[in-house]
């Protein structure tokens, strides 16, 4: 197989989309054909390391990365006109005004450094510098393929470039070159983070579960998938939840003909392997979970070889 980059993505959080990948991950690591590397972009809210621990934590290499810019306030250049403060510089309410010290003060995480007081300051007494927005986290699994996931700071307003950093670092791995298969756990959501993961890839794994905001979630993260021409198959979890968005789900299914990659039933295999910190299909492989996984490993596979 050539190598074909997907990604798990979820309009909505908490619907087992970290849960897939890792167990496709596991299943990847005993296929002889397949030469992995695997990302997590939900850099947000980053946990698959948790369930795919690294083999040595000597091993473990953090990179800082500085994507957010953020306004400095340089205090011997101000003449204390309050200009800045008065005729509201800033569009984004992080420009106070300090009575005490008669200065403006800067609010650190509402500041989306976007230059204007750098600009509009008679006096240049703000600059605008790179600051620390995050980390890149990379090491080999214990599963034997490398994992490499980044995780912002509290602050940063750069989640979108985080997880292009991420991608691009993935691409410098000794183990790049020979790799037939990045998988991508991707943020929730359809915003920028999304976007940025899902730009450039083969195939996605849209997750979802038979509930209102699952349905409604899902067909908003079809919508953006379908903007940047994408193929992708529909993975439904809890599919045997008795609810009434089953019969609405299964009719928007129905109705647009999207592929149904698999279907995975509830299972309490599934909370009880994320208690544990293992993949279901490694703490339950019987389970009917981890038999419908493998299932969805098994056609995902013929899906990626016909691309
Ligand atoms: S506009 Fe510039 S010089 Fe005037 S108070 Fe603000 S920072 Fe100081
Ligand atoms: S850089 Fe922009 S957001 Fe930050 S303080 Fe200046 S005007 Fe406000």
């Amino acid at each position: 197989m050539n190598r074909k980059k997907i990604a798990v993505i979820s309009g909505k959080g908490g619907v087992g989309k970290t849960s897939l990948v890792a167990s496709l991950a596991s299943i990847a690591h005993k296929d002889k054909d397949v030469s992995l590397i695997i990302l997590d972009c939900d850099v947000d809210a980053p946990n698959l390391a948790l369930i795919l621990p690294p083999n040595s934590k000597e091993d473990v290499l953090t990179q800082d990365t500085y994507t957010t810019k953020k306004a400095r306030f340089l205090e011997e250049k101000c003449v204390q006109c309050k200009q800045c403060y008065d005729e509201h510089y800033c569009e984004f309410n992080a420009l106070n005004w300090d009575e005490s010290n008669n200065i403006p003060i800067i609010d650190y995480l509402a500041c989306e450094g976007c230059g204007a007081c750098r600009v509009l300051c008679p006096e240049d007494a703000f600059e605008i510098k790179p600051v620390k927005s995050g980390e890149i986290i990379t090491y080999e699994a214990e599963i034997g393929f490398p994992l490499i996931y980044g995780k912002t700071k509290l602050g940063s307003t750069t989640s979108g470039l985080l997880v292009s950093e991420v991608k691009e670092r993935s691409t410098e791995l000794k183990e790049f070159k020979g790799a037939n298969l990045i998988l991508i756990d991707g943020p929730p959501g359809i915003g920028c983070p999304v976007i940025a993961t899902v730009s450039g890839l083969d195939y996605i794994i849209a997750i979802t579960e038979p509930t209102p905001s699952g349905l409604h979630d899902l067909s908003r993260a079809i919508e953006m998938v379908n903007h940047f021409n994408i193929p992708f198959g529909i993975v439904i979890n809890k599919a045997d939840l008795k609810s009434a968005s089953q019969k609405q789900l299964n009719k928007y299914i129905k109705n647009s003909s999207y592929e149904i990659l698999g279907r995975i039933n509830f299972d309490l295999s599934i909370p009880k392997a994320m208690s544990y910190a293992e993949t279901v299909v490694d703490y339950a492989p019987e389970s009917v979970a981890s038999q419908a996984i493998n299932k969805i490993y098994t056609k995902l596979m013929h899906i990626l070889s016909e691309l």
